[in-house]
C-alpha cells in the first residue's frame, strides 16, 4: 500500500491533460513506442474528434524511483460540465491530482469547480504550468495566478510541456513525493468505490473501482449496495493498456471486475461493492443516482424506422445509463421517443451515436429542462413536465416551477460589463463578483437552468471573445411565470415546436421563432403561414412565399438524365425533413429556438 499513488489530472478543455497523459505512460513505459497512438486515454472516435475525454477511465503505470518500485493509478476524468458528478466520484478515489494550466491561458472556470472538487476531498494538488513551449507562454503571471488560488510557493510549481516532453520527470517525482500512499484498512470488511463502468458487449458491464477498505478476491460472492443486487467476481484485475486479471485486489488499490453484469443500468458510479460473506456496514459517502437534465424527442425521419429506433435506444442505454427514453406520439411526428440527457453535449453524442453506429436518421426536437406544474386542485402535488405539450390547461395551473443553476463565469475584466448584460438577459441574478487578480473576474449568477441550454455558451463566447468560461451546478427548484409558446404551420399548431419561455420574453422569442422558421423552412409551390401563438393568442406571423416558377422545368427542361439526377440529389437533401402536413421542415427549424440571436 505504501508505494500506491492515486491521482488524477484537473484541466480546462485544451490545456492539454490528455498530451500529458500520453507523456506520463510513455516515460514510465506503460505503453511501448508501436501502441502510442496520439491520445490513447480517448479512445471512442467520438472522444477523439472532439479532443475531448468523455468517459473516465483509469490506467496504472509502474515506475521506479531511488531503486523503489511505485505503481501509480492514473484515473482519467471527463472535462465537460455534463458530466460532473462522474468527475467527482473520480475523484474520490483518489490522494492526488495534478492541476494542470496552460501557460497562455491560465485558470479557467472548468479548472476550479473541478480543483474545489479536488481540495474538498483533500487531495494533494500539484500544480502544473503546461504549454511552456509557447511562444504566448506567460509563465510570470499565470504562476502569479496559481499561487493567488491555491496558497502555494512559486517552487511548488512545476514546468512542463505534453508536446516536448519537458518536466515529465519532475512530474513523476512529485507524485512519488507529494501524493500520499492511500490510507484503508486491509483487515476491514471490503468496501470498493465505484467510479466508472464500460459496456464491453462481450463480457457485459465492467466496473471500475478503488479498494477503500479490505480486499476484493476472484470468485467470491460480492454485492453492489445501492442497487442490492449480488453477484459473483468473474473476473478482477488491474488495468494495464489491457485489463491484466488477478487473484486479488488489495487495499488501497484500483482495479476492475467483471461479473455477468448486462446492462449499464446496474452498475452505478458512487456505488459501493462490499463482500457477502463479510459485508460493511455502510456504503462509502456521496453517492447520488444522476437525474437528466435536459428532454428532447427524438423520431425517426422515416416513421418505418420506428422499430429500429427502439432497438437502437435500447442497445445505446446497456452501455450508456444516463440516458432515459420514454416512449411519447406527437401529434405532427408521429411515434417517437422523448429522452433525457445530462446536457446538451450528452444529447449530441446521442445523437450522433445513433446516426454513426446505428445508422439511423432521426429528427431531434426543442430541447427543453425538465418542469413542475402544480394544479389549483391539487397545489401540492407536482406534475413533471418533460415535454411542454404535457402542461396542465392553464385556468388550472397555480405555478410552475423550473431548475435553477449556479453558474460560474470568469472572465476578463474588460468583459465583465458584457457578461452581466447576457445574464440579466437571461434571468440571472447576480450572487458575487469576485477578482481573481487584477484582471480576472469571477461572476457567479443564480440562473434558469433553460437559459443555459437555450443559446447561452455560444453568444457568451462572442461577447467575450473567447475570454470567458462557464460552469454550472444546480441548486433545486423555483417558481417562474411561464408560458407555452405554440408555433403553428398552415394555421396547424405542431406540438414538436412548443416551448415553455418566460411571459416577459415570450413576444420577443415567438417573433424570432417565426423569422428563423421562414429562413429554413423550404419554399415551396404554395404560401406557408408561419404563427406563434400563446394559448389562443396569434403573438407574431410570418409567410414563406409560393415559389413562382418550377426551377427543374427552367433549367433544365432539354436533359432529362440531368433533370433526374437533380431530383435524386433533392431527394438525398430532404434526407433530414419531417413531413408536416404539407410542408417539409428540416431538422434545422427544431434546434432553431437553441439560437434566436
Ligand atoms: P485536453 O483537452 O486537456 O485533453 O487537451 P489535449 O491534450 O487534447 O491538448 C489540446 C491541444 O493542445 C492539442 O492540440 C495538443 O496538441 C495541444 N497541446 C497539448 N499540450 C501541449 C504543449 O505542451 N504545448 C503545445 N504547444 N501544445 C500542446
Ligand atoms: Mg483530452
Amino acid at each position: 500500500m505504501k508505494n500506491i499513488r492515486n491521482f488524477c489530472i484537473i484541466a480546462h478543455i485544451d490545456h492539454g491533460k490528455s498530451t500529458l497523459a500520453d507523456r506520463l505512460l510513455a516515460f514510465t513505459q506503460s505503453v511501448t513506442e508501436r501502441e502510442m497512438k496520439a491520445q490513447l486515454l480517448d479512445n471512442m472516435d467520438l472522444e477523439r474528434e472532439r479532443g475531448i475525454t468523455i468517459k473516465s477511465h483509469a490506467i496504472q503505470m509502474d515506475y521506479v524511483y531511488e531503486g523503489e518500485t511505485y505503481t501509480l493509478n492514473l484515473i482519467d476524468t471527463p472535462g465537460h460540465v455534463d458530466f460532473s458528478y462522474e468527475v467527482s466520484r473520480s475523484i474520490a478515489a483518489c490522494e492526488g491530482a495534478l492541476l494542470i494550466v496552460d501557460a497562455a491561458q491560465s485558470i479557467q472556470a472548468q479548472t476550479i469547480s473541478n480543483l474545489y472538487l479536488a481540495i474538498e476531498n483533500d487531495l494533494e494538488i500539484i500544480p502544473i504550468l503546461n504549454k511552456i513551449d509557447l511562444p504566448s507562454a506567460n509563465p510570470d503571471e499565470v504562476s502569479d495566478d496559481i499561487i493567488d488560488l491555491l496558497g502555494c510557493d512559486l517552487e511548488d510549481i512545476i514546468h512542463a510541456s505534453g508536446k516536448t516532453g519537458f518536466g515529465v520527470d519532475k512530474i513523476l517525482e512529485a507524485i512519488i513525493k507529494r501524493v500520499p500512499a492511500p490510507e484503508g484498512d486491509p483487515e476491514a470488511p471490503l468496501q470498493a468505490l465505484i467510479f466508472d463502468s464500460v459496456y464491453n458487449p462481450f463480457r457485459g458491464v465492467e466496473a471500475y473501482f478503488k479498494v477503500v477498505n479490505g480486499k476484493i478476491n476472484k470468485g467470491e460472492e460480492v454485492m453492489f449496495m445501492q442497487t442490492g443486487k449480488k453477484y459473483f467476481a468473474d473476473e478482477v484485475g488491474t488495468l494495464k493498456l489491457q485489463q491484466i486479471p488477478k487473484k486479488t485486489i488489495n487495499t488501497g488499490d484500483v482495479g476492475y471486475i467483471i461479473s455477468g453484469i448486462k446492462t449499464a443500468v446496474d452498475v452505478k458510479v458512487g456505488d459501493t461493492i462490499t463482500s457477502v460473506k463479510n459485508p460493511a456496514e455502510k456504503a462509502i459517502e456521496g453517492f447520488e443516482d444522476v437525474k437528466p437534465m435536459v428532454f428532447a424527442g427524438i423520431y425517426p425521419v422515416d416513421t418505418e424506422d420506428y422499430e429500429e429506433l427502439t432497438y437502437s435506444l435500447e442497445k445505446l442505454q446497456l452501455n450508456d445509463a444516463s440516458l432515459t427514453f420514454e416512449k411519447e406520439s406527437s401529434a405532427a411526428l408521429g411515434f417517437g421517443f422523448r429522452c433525457g440527457f445530462l446536457g446538451m453535449l450528452h444529447l449530441e453524442i446521442i445523437q450522433e451515436r445513433l446516426e454513426r453506429e446505428f445508422n439511423m436518421t432521426v429528427i431531434t426536437t426543442v430541447p427543453n429542462v425538465s418542469y413542475q406544474a402544480f394544479t389549483t386542485k391539487n397545489p401540492d402535488v407536482p406534475i413533471v413536465v418533460n415535454n411542454p405539450s404535457d402542461l396542465p390547461d392553464p385556468n388550472g395551473l397555480d405555478r410552475v416551477e423550473e431548475p435553477y443553476i449556479k453558474a460560474t463565469i470568469i472572465t476578463a475584466a474588460e468583459y465583465v460589463g458584457n457578461v452581466m448584460t447576457l445574464c440579466i438577459e437571461k434571468r440571472g441574478e447576480i450572487v458575487n463578483q469576485t477578482y481573481l487578480t487584477t484582471d480576472r473576474v469571477e461572476l457567479t449568477f443564480n440562473m434558469p437552468l433553460a437559459e443555459v441550454v437555450f443559446d447561452f455558451y455560444d453568444r457568451l463566447k462572442t461577447i467575450s471573445r473567447g475570454y470567458a468560461s462557464f460552469d454550472y451546478q444546480p441548486i433545486g427548484m423555483r417558481a417562474s411565470e411561464l408560458v407555452r409558446l405554440d408555433i403553428l404551420i398552415m394555421e396547424e399548431s405542431v406540438d414538436a415546436l412548443s416551448a415553455l419561455v418566460h411571459k416577459d420574453n415570450a413576444y420577443n422569442i415567438g417573433k424570432k421563432m417565426c423569422e428563423k422558421l421562414r429562413k429554413l423552412i423550404p419554399r415551396q409551390m404554395f404560401d406557408i403561414p408561419i404563427q406563434g401563438a400563446i394559448g389562443a393568442k396569434v403573438i407574431a406571423r410570418e409567410t414563406i412565399k409560393a415559389l413562382r416558377k418550377d426551377v427543374t422545368a427552367k433549367c433544365y427542361g432539354g436533359d432529362i438524365s440531368r433533370k433526374r439526377k437533380l431530383l435524386e440529389k433533392q431527394k438525398k437533401g430532404k434526407k433530414k425533413m419531417r413531413q408536416i402536413g404539407r410542408v417539409e421542415v428540416p431538422q434545422s427549424a427544431f434546434m432553431a429556438v437553441l439560437n434566436l440571436s
